[in-house]
């Protein structure tokens, strides 16, 4: 029996009571007023000489990061947005406040700027300062990044020459979106047809799709092949200008990772692709074909999906949750009673699932549930970020309530083992051979796929920044020469299957996907380590409160975990490796 109060729906009033509250424009206005008055009182100042000023001016920052960075009016047009995509008079307002916000915010870019370009004996000064000790750790990054921060006129023209980035990339999306194929007595739009892959049950049929994927990628290669280039050569540019020693420097920095971490974690994946070999192998049994091509990979199994409608996932999502630990369950509870999670599909509602939390605004949760047992582990999956993010919220200052993009996915990849190890038990075998096929093809897709990839990107990178220019046929074999060390024998990779590379947004997001793979290993391993022994949950709650107080590896270091080993990521490999072989053992009776 539940008892709990479970509401399935946003309470949006918590934010606004509607999108005419007169409340929305007197918030706006408060920020935009905050924004010009601390530019006023700061711009020009000496404030960065002493300790004095330096205390004064970071206080006066929080007060203003608060506001801005919280963004509420913003936040919940675009909540309002994804609720119901289609209503145009809340694009418009997002269009009109996200202006507004890049307005107000340009008027603080100076203040980093000023910031970075503190002397060097001053900075040591202050990263020893007691006084500003709470600022410490967004000195430390601001220090580091002034060593790659231009002059404020040189800021200014790589941020407006930036833009045309993102109309390169969309001009290949646009012209992929336009295209058509033709799959049996269908037009299929391409964007429909890519997914529509993984839903065919027949073999034929998949091949069919695909062939006439191709033929329709082939039309837009050229323009693909400029793009990339164009891509790759404009990072080039900003990366010299800027002093970043690497093509990866910069979003390393960003993330506050090291190479060392990044690269030991891909060469100790890397030497352990005979897990994916092994993977794809069953695959292939079980879907009995002769010859399996990339497209096949993604295949449906016929049989096992359990059906849970969405009043069953939360009971064992939360059942799964209470015994495992207090605070789980405490923050489970609260956003369904609070109005924090949107259950159901709706029209015009946004697809797939998502975390969002903004700086003292609530945390909230988008689900699409449809009655299968996957819906509760996006369930699980959402609920671990909106832990993740809680806990950091109730334990750090303002300025550390965020979490690097390298951690992010860890305490979300960690809930959905808790759940697994939850509803194992309770299923049939045909159930349970189905649940672990899902949950290992996700596990070959976050981490061995991701870090095939990013072998892609890092090739393409290194070629444009040392010739200038990478023909489209030679990105497509280095993308074919990768797909196959990763896939092995089971699966037939031609030189057509390189053609993904238009389609495929990983390779346009500047070295983000090594991300994925760190996540998903680290769930492991700290899941290893509270399996073990639970006395550990404590040490998994201290990295999730950390926020972003410290770097990753610090954090980690604190609780007794040395990413900085690659051996450390041996853990989830082995652990992954023996969901594997559970899998053989199951399939071979
Ligand atoms: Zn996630």
């Amino acid at each position: 029996m539940n008892v709990h109060k479970i509401s399935s729906e946003w309470n949006l009033a918590q934010f606004y009571t509607s999108d005419t509250d007169a409340q929305i424009e007197k918030d706006m206005q408060a920020i935009e007023k905050a924004c010009a008055a601390f530019e006023k009182k700061y711009r020009g100042k000496p404030f960065i000489k002493s300790e004095r000023g330096m205390y004064d001016a970071l206080t006066a920052y929080v007060g203003l990061y608060e506001k801005v960075s919280g963004a509420k009016p913003l936040v919940y047009f675009h909540y309002r947005q994804a609720l119901n995509s289609s209503d145009a008079s809340v694009a418009a307002k997002i269009a009109l406040l996200g202006e507004r916000m890049t307005k107000a915010g340009n008027k603080l870019i100076f203040f980093d700027v000023t910031l970075s370009k503190t002397p060097v004996p001053l900075q040591k000064k202050y990263l020893k300062s007691k006084k500003l000790a709470l600022f410490r750790h967004v000195l430390e990054n601001i220090y580091e990044s002034g060593k790659h921060t231009l002059t404020e006129a040189e800021e200014r023209i790589l941020s407006l020459k930036g833009q045309t980035d993102g109309m390169w990339v969309d001009g290949v999306d646009r012209a992929l979106n336009k295209r058509v194929v033709t799959f049996k007595d269908e037009q299929v739009p391409i964007n429909e047809a890519i997914p529509k892959m993984g839903m065919l049950t027949e073999k034929a049929d998949r091949d069919l799709l695909w062939e006439g994927i191709h033929g329709e990628l082939k039309t837009i290669h050229d323009f693909c092949e400029a793009e990339l280039n164009a891509f790759y050569t404009s990072k080039k540019i900003s990366d010299e200008l800027r002093k970043y020693e690497h093509p990866y420097s910069a979003t390393l920095f960003s993330h506050e990772m090291d190479g060392k971490t990044v690269f030991g974690l891909r060469d100790a994946v890397n030497s352990r692709m005979d897990i994916a070999h092994r993977f794809f192998a069953l695959k292939k049994k079980l879907l009995k074909l002769q010859e399996m091509r990339m497209h096949d990979c993604n295949a449906p199994l016929m049989t096992g999906q359990k059906k849970m409608t969405f009043a069953e996932s939360h009971e064992s999502v939360r059942a799964a949750f209470a015994a495992f630990d207090p605070d789980y369950v405490r923050i489970f509870d609260r956003a369904f009673a609070s109005g924090h999670v949107d259950v159901f599909p709706k029209v015009g509602k946004s697809g797939g699932a998502f975390h969002s939390k903004t700086l003292n605004n609530p945390g909230v949760i988008l689900l699409n549930h449809v009655d299968d047992i996957r819906s509760a582990f996006t369930l699980a999956h959402e609920m671990g970020h909106l832990v993740h993010s809680s806990l950091a919220e109730e334990a750090q200052h303002v300025l550390y309530r965020d979490y690097s993009t390298a951690t992010a996915e860890v305490a979300s990849r960690f809930a959905e083992r808790v759940y697994f190890e939850h509803i194992l038990p309770t299923l049939s075998k045909e159930e349970q051979i189905a649940l672990r096929m899902k949950v290992a093809y996700e596990d070959m897709n976050n981490i061995f796929h991701a870090i095939s990839d990013f072998n892609i990107e890092h090739r393409f990178y290194t070629e444009v920044y040392k010739r200038g220019f990478v023909p489209f046929d030679e990105m497509c074999q280095i993308f074919v020469e990768e797909n196959k060390k990763c896939f092995g024998k089971a699966v037939t990779v031609k030189p057509e299957d390189g053609y993904r590379i238009i389609y495929i947004s990983h390779f346009r997001l500047r070295y983000y996907l090594y991300s994925y793979a760190f996540g998903s290993l680290v769930a492991r391993a700290l899941h290893a380590k509270v399996q073990a022994d639970r006395a550990f949950i404590p040490s998994l709650k201290a990295f999730m409160q950390a926020g972003s107080s410290k770097r990753p590896a610090a954090i980690f270091k604190s609780i007794g975990i040395d990413v900085s080993k690659p051996d450390f990521f041996q853990v989830g490999l082995d652990a992954i490796e023996a969901d594997v072989q559970a899998l053989e053992k199951l399939l071979s009776k």
